[in-house]
């Protein structure tokens, strides 16, 4: 029998790695700052552009102020605009839509693959269809979104919206370090937008996020939205609308240090991942992962018929647990008028996903207890049912 770890589970943890790099090396870096004294796009987000851009393999990436930012940094740099669709998934954190309403489009929303909890694209080409049919809204652009960490169907996603004259932006705020068939999250679409929000798999210690492109153009218009629409050649002429979208340097210099841990960081979750998929009972579902795909699982989420009695059992035991997400973004009260198409499976997914700890510290202490909490519960379960 093994018996509850001494020290608490958690479900997050944006702490342990400031012991793993040390935290004189983080203090030292964040002293820098106060010494240059250049507090907004210094020299740390600059190098940190360069690096994520060779991390994730495409020509260019720009730092900004959130992974919100970044989305709406990516469709500012479209022209999104009132009366464009933007088709978007509805099974995930509100922004992936609030970005292109924040710009005057019309959210389109599409239902999941119960299986991956990604955008489906079979539902996609039908929402696209309904939209072409009605004949009111021009087709603009899709926002998939690697739900957990875990990368959409891109070969499907991106035929379907180049087929209708669509741009893809991924919403890869919760997958930077994944992998689908040897790209690296950032280079997966037209576009791609992330988050360095600390519980992402690669955080910082407050708000940022980043714009990946491969074309110069977008990469510079993203760049001037950042700051208000500055010109390039006049700062004091702004050329167009934008936002303060910047990143401070502080954030920049933690997340240079945290890249040098982020590749353990992401191993030690596949290994949690892999006891998890491997030794959890099958009475709990588990999110499918592509074929010649690599999560970056920001999280791990089962789903579950008895979820919230699930929930309340690994609470009892010690065992931090969340839902996400219990509301579809097409139920939520801003996004009412937007709520005109039947999506059963966000609805019940809503209803059953459960997230349980996953950081890249969990030990084996620790990963035998939930294991034995959750099989002891499905056991219980199916004795019942029997
Ligand atoms: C976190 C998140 C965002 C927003 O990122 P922020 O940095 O919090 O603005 C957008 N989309 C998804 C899927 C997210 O998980």
């Amino acid at each position: 029998m093994t018996s509850k770890p001494s020290k608490p589970i958690m479900l997050f943890d944006c702490k342990t790695s400031q012991s793993v790099i040390g935290k004189n090396k983080i203090m030292n870096a964040l002293e820098k700052i106060l010494d240059h004294g250049a507090y907004c796009q210094g020299p740390e987000t600059r190098e940190l552009d360069e690096k994520l851009a060779n991390y994730s393999g495409t020509k260019f990436c720009a730092t900004c102020g959130s992974g919100t930012d970044a989305l709406t940094l990516a469709l500012m740099a479209w022209g999104v605009k009132p009366g464009d669709a933007v088709f978007v998934s509805s099974f995930t954190f509100v922004s992936s839509a609030e970005a292109p309403v924040l710009l005057g489009a019309t959210p389109i929303f599409v239902d999941s693959d119960p299986n991956t909890y990604t955008m489906d694209p079979k539902d996609l080409q039908r929402a696209i269809d309904e939209v072409k049919k009605e004949g009111k809204l021009n087709l603009k652009a899709v926002i998939p979104v690697d739900i957990f960490g875990s990368p959409c169907n891109y070969d499907e996603i991106l035929k379907i919206a180049h087929d209708n004259g669509m741009k893809v932006l991924a919403d890869s705020c919760q997958s930077y370090g994944s992998v689908y068939k040897g790209k690296k999250a950032g280079s997966f679409a037209d576009m791609s937008a992330t988050s360095f929000y600390p519980t992402k798999p690669l955080g910082c210690y407050g708000d940022g996020g980043a714009v990946f492109t491969n074309s110069s153009e977008e990469n510079e218009l993203v760049k001037s939205c950042r700051v208000h629409g500055m010109s390039p050649e006049d700062h004091y002429d702004n050329v167009r609308l934008g936002l303060t979208g910047r990143m401070n340097s502080f954030q920049g210099a933690v997340l240079l240090q945290k890249l040098t841990v982020f590749d353990q960081e992401l191993k030690d979750r596949f290994r949690v991942a892999k006891r998890y998929d491997n030794e959890l009972d099958s009475y709990f579902g588990k999110q499918q992962i592509l074929d010649n795909c690599q999560s970056a699982y920001a999280l791990y989420t089962i789903n579950c018929a008895d979820r919230d009695e699930l929930m309340s059992y690994l609470k009892e035991n010690g065992i931090p647990c969340g839902v996400y997400y219990p509301r579809p973004v097409n139920t939520q009260t801003a996004y009412a008028k937007w709520n005109t198409r039947p999506l059963p499976v966000c609805e019940k997914l809503s209803k059953t996903a459960l997230s349980i700890p996953m950081t890249p510290y969990l030990d084996n202490e620790d990963l035998d207890y939930i294991i034995r909490v959750m099989n002891e519960f499905a056991a219980k379960k199916k004795v019942k049912a029997a």
